[in-house]
């Protein structure tokens, strides 16, 4: 699928359309918990793995990316990155989702160039709340 063309600065929501969220997740549970928590705000793109990911975010170029951190093929902090590097990618806001809780861990994810974490399991109160504010 190919996106529209889109100006600088132009959003897929402006004509009262749901935002582009694009879903990066290897677990079907949370994919699954994720399309019923978002799906009434938000279109959904989901993408199995870290590579695919990328290429769906570059194709369609969504207005969010949840990205989970734990993936196969390419993991989280590599899409993150490559996400970042790449001008059409750079200004797309990216939320990590990850159960790692460890100390240290937010500013790592952060340093990969995410812009936000959200600690699984999912609390659709913080998801929605967390996801809202970046767009
Ligand atoms: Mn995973």
């Amino acid at each position: 699928m190919k996106a529209a063309p889109v100006s600088p600065g132009q959003k897929f929501n402006t004509k009262n359309t749901k935002p582009l969220l694009l879903v990066i997740e290897d677990n079907p549970d949370n994919m699954t918990t994720v399309k019923a928590v978002l799906g009434p705000d938000y279109a959904i793109i989901g993408a199995a793995d870290g590579r695919r990911g990328l290429e769906k975010a570059i194709s369609v170029l969504p207005d969010l990316i949840l990205l989970d951190m734990s993936l196969p093929e390419m993991d989280g902090y590599e899409v993150a990155a490559a996400l970042k590097k790449d001008e059409r990618t750079v200004d797309i806001p990216v939320v990590a989702l990850t159960a790692q809780a460890m100390k240290g861990d937010r500013e790592r994810i952060l340093a990969a160039g995410c812009n936000d974490y959200i600690a699984k399991p999912i609390d659709p109160d913080a998801i929605s709340k967390t996801l809202a504010k970046w767009l």
